[in-house]
């Protein structure tokens, strides 16, 4: 579903990606991890063009994003993404929320919006918040909400960057819940998280980043349970 190539990115001087490679099968779940600043973020980014690559490939569904001739606004309806911050419109019922850009890029009609948004909100346990304002929900309860105006765009995949890092920790689990039945039902996903257990419990893969590079990547047992690179196992010695 994604196939990233010697990827680089560089913010003036600073070389944030240092060539990148990584890929993520149809189905699959890709957990990121890596210390502050290692470019998690940034390689989230590349892959729907919120940042432009230096240099390398990033092939979506088969497509180059990079390719001029991209149809970068039907990439970017393919790929759902929630960010650390939960970026609902705050003057709007959470129902609206979810049934906006439906009705504006898709441009479904008011009645397949509407169904379509209850359906998620059930997917995400929210049925009964649908008539909410984003101020009256908890940031668990905002996150899933987010992640159920993405899913109603019928993406094929899903980035996420640090869902849970906002949230309070009796919140987290909550969030993760919804991640994990979203795993189980086959959405592919690449996960930029802090949650080991996540990533253990549920990544097929996990990748460790430092500085730009893809230090070690494998199953999570062997990088999280028997990393064999100096770097992976400091890393995880300071977070666990
Ligand atoms: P964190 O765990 O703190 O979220 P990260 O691994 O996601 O870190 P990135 O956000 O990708 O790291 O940032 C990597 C480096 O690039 C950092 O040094 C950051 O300051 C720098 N950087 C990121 N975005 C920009 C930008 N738009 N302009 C300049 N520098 C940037
Ligand atoms: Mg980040």
């Amino acid at each position: 579903a994604i196939e990233i190539s010697d990827l680089r990115k560089s913010f003036g001087s600073l070389e944030v990606l240092r060539g990148i490679d990584l890929s993520v099968g149809f189905g699959e779940v890709v957990c990121v991890i890596g210390p502050s600043g290692s470019g998690k973020s940034t390689l989230l980014r590349c892959v729907n063009l919120l940042e432009e690559p230096d240099g390398g490939s990033v092939r979506v569904g088969g497509v180059e994003v990079t390719d001029p001739d991209c149809d970068l606004d039907g990439l970017r309806r393919t790929i759902g993404m929630v960010f650390q911050s939960f970026n609902l419109f705050g003057h709007l019922s959470v129902l609206a929320n979810l049934t906006i850009a439906q009705r504006r890029v898709l441009k479904r009609s008011r009645a397949d919006a509407e169904l379509i948004a209850r359906e998620n909100l059930e997917r995400v346990g929210l049925a009964d918040k649908a008539g909410a304002y984003p101020a009256q929900l908890s940031g668990g309860q905002q996150q899933r909400a987010a992640i159920a105006r993405s899913l109603a765009m019928s993406p094929e995949l899903m980035l996420f960057d640090e869902p849970t890092s906002a949230l309070d920790p009796e919140l987290v689990g909550e969030v993760l819940a919804v991640m994990r039945s979203l795993a189980a039902e086959g959405m592919t996903m690449m996960v930029v998280t802090h949650e080991m257990g996540f990533a253990r419990e549920v990544a097929d893969r996990v990748v460790f980043m430092d500085g730009g590079q893809v230090v070690e990547a494998g199953p999570p047992a062997d990088v999280l349970g028997s990393p064999t690179e100096a770097r992976t196992r400091e890393f995880l010695h300071r977070v666990l």
